[in-house]
C-alpha cells in the first residue's frame, strides 16, 4: 500500500510517501514558512539531488497542492497519478481521552479534534489544516488520523491523574495525557523483536531525546507513565521547553514589583517557558545540542551545566520509572540526541550500575548514528539505541485500518 504521511506544523508541511508494507520512501520533504513570506518547498527522492522551491504558500491548502503537483510531476514525480496513493495518514498531537487508538477521519473526527484544541492549541489547527487541505485535495482517499496520545491511554488513574481538587479533571478535562506515543510505542516494540523476548514481559524506559523530550515507562508492552503531561511542556528541560517547574513560581514572577515593560504577564511566561528555556535558557548558547556539547568543550560552563541538568533529569526519571514498575529490563535511547550523541547517553545512564544496567564505551561510540546494543556483556539490563521511525508506524497503523475497513 502507497501510503501519504502527513505531519502539519503551524508554519509546515511535512511529508512522506511511503510502501507501507516495505517501509521504502519514494519521496519526502517538506513545505516551510506557509503563511509567512519567503515559503519553500523541499523535496527530495532516493535516486535524484534535492529539489527546493522558493514559492508563495498562503496556506496548508495551497502547500498541498503543491506537493501533489511535485509527486505526480514529469520531471521529479515518482507517480502517474494521484489515483496512485492509497491513503493519507495524518500525525495528529491532542486526541484526549476519547481517542484511544487511530482513527478513520469522518466529520466526527474532525470535530472531536476541534474539541481537543484547547488542549494542544499550538498543534491541532494546524493538524486539521493538514486534513483539510488533503480532503480538499483528495476527497475520495481515506485520511487516517494517529494521535501522539494515544499509546499513553493506558496509563492507569494514579499516573494520569494530577492532585488538584478532582473537578478538574472531570470539568476541565485536567490530566497527564503524554506525547511521542507513536515513537514510544514503535521502539519499545522493537526493543523486544532485538531482545527477542515477548512484549508482554518486559519492563522499558524508552527515552525519546529530541527537540521535545520524553521519558516513558512500557510495562508489558503498554505506557504506565511518561514525563510529558497535560501539555508538551513537563518532563525533563527541552531545547527551549522548562520541563518540570514548580507552578507557585508563575505566581511569585507576575507579583514581582517590576516596572510595568519588565513585568510579566502569563501569556509572557507561557512564551518564556516553551520557547527562551530548558537548555538554551541555561546555556544562552544554542537548542541544538551539537553547538551546546561545541560550547561545553570550549570551557562555555553555563553550556556544561545546560548539558548536566538534561542529563541528569533523564537519569532520575529512568531510576524513578524503574521504581514505578517495580522493575528495569531495558532501556531505550532514541530521537535525534538519544540516537546522535554517545556522551549524553553515557551520562544518563552514569551510576545506574546498581539497577544492573552497564554501559559499554566502546559499543556506545560504535552504534552512534547507527543503532544497536550499547550495554556490556552480561549487563541484566540492556541498553539499546534503536532509531525511531514515527512514518513507518503511522504508514503501518494507516494500512492496518484501510484494510481493515
Ligand atoms: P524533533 O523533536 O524536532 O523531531 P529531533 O529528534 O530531530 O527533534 O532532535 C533534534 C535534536 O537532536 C537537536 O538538539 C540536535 O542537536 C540533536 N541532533 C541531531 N543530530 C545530531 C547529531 N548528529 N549529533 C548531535 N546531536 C544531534
Amino acid at each position: 500500500m502507497r501510503i501519504l504521511i502527513i505531519n502539519a506544523g503551524s508554519s509546515s508541511l511535512k511529508y512522506q510517501l511511503m510502501h507501507a508494507e516495505s517501509g521504502t520512501i519514494q519521496a519526502k520533504g517538506i513545505a516551510e514558512r506557509i503563511g509567512i513570506s519567503g515559503s519553500i518547498i523541499k523535496y527530495e527522492r532516493p535516486d535524484l539531488s534535492p529539489e527546493k522551491r522558493v514559492i508563495e504558500l498562503p496556506n496548508h491548502t495551497v502547500a498541498m497542492e503543491h506537493v501533489l503537483e511535485l509527486l505526480t510531476s514529469e520531471e521529479f514525480g515518482v507517480l502517474d497519478s494521484m489515483d496512485e496513493i492509497d491513503a493519507v495518514g495524518h500525525r495528529v498531537l491532542q486526541g484526549g481521552e476519547a481517542f484511544a487508538g487511530s482513527y478513520i477521519i469522518t466529520d466526527e473526527v474532525i470535530e472531536a479534534i476541534k474539541e481537543n484544541i484547547p488542549l494542544g492549541p499550538l498543534h491541532n489547527p494546524a493538524n486539521l489544516a493538514g486534513i483539510m487541505a488533503c480532503r480538499k485535495a483528495m476527497p475520495d482517499k481515506p485520511q487516517i488520523a494517529v494521535f501522539d496520545t494515544a499509546f499513553h491511554a493506558s496509563m492507569p488513574e494514579h499516573a494520569f491523574m494530577y492532585a488538584l481538587p478532582y473537578r478538574f479533571y472531570t470539568d476541565f478535562r485536567v490530566r497527564r495525557y503524554g506525547f511521542h506515543g507513536t515513537s514510544h510505542q514503535y521502539v519499545s516494540q522493537e526493543a523486544a523483536k532485538i531482545l527477542g523476548r515477548n512484549p508482554e514481559d518486559l519492563k522499558i524506559v524508552t527515552c525519546h531525546l529530541g527537540n521535545g523530550s520524553s521519558i516513558t515507562a512500557v510495562d508489558g508492552g503498554k505506557s504506565v507513565d511518561t514525563s510529558m503531561g497535560m501539555t508538551p511542556l513537563a518532563g525533563v528541560p527541552m531545547g527551549t521547553r522548562t520541563g518540570d517547574l514548580d507552578p507557585a513560581i508563575l505566581k511569585y514572577l507576575m507579583e514581582l514589583d517590576l516596572d510595568e515593560e519588565d513585568a510579566f504577564s502569563i501569556q509572557d511566561l507561557d512564551t518564556i517557558m516553551n520557547k527562551q528555556s530548558g537548555v538554551l535558557g541555561i546555556s544562552g548558547v544554542s537548542s541544538d545540542f551539537r553547538d551546546l556539547a561545541a560550547a561545553a568543550n570550549e570551557g562555555n560552563k553555563r553550556a556544561r551545566l545546560a548539558l548536566k541538568m538534561f542529563t541528569y533529569n533523564v537519569r532520575k526519571y529512568i531510576g524513578a520509572y524503574a521504581a514505578a514498575m517495580g522493575g528495569l529490563d531495558c532501556i531505550v535511547f532514541t530521537a535525534g540526541i538519544g540516537e546522535n550523541t554517545s556522551d549524553v547517553r553515557a551520562e544518563c545512564v552514569e551510576g545506574l550500575e546498581f539497577l544492573g544496567a552497564e554501559l559499554d564505551p566502546a559499543r556506545n561510540e560504535e552504534f552512534n548514528h547507527i543503532g544497536g546494543e550499547i550495554s556490556k556483556e552480561g549487563s541484566r539490563v540492556k541498553i539499546l539505541i534503536i532509531p525511531t521511525n514515527e512514518e513507518l508506524a503511522i504508514a503501518r497503523e494507516t494500512a492496518r485500518l484501510v484494510e481493515g475497513a
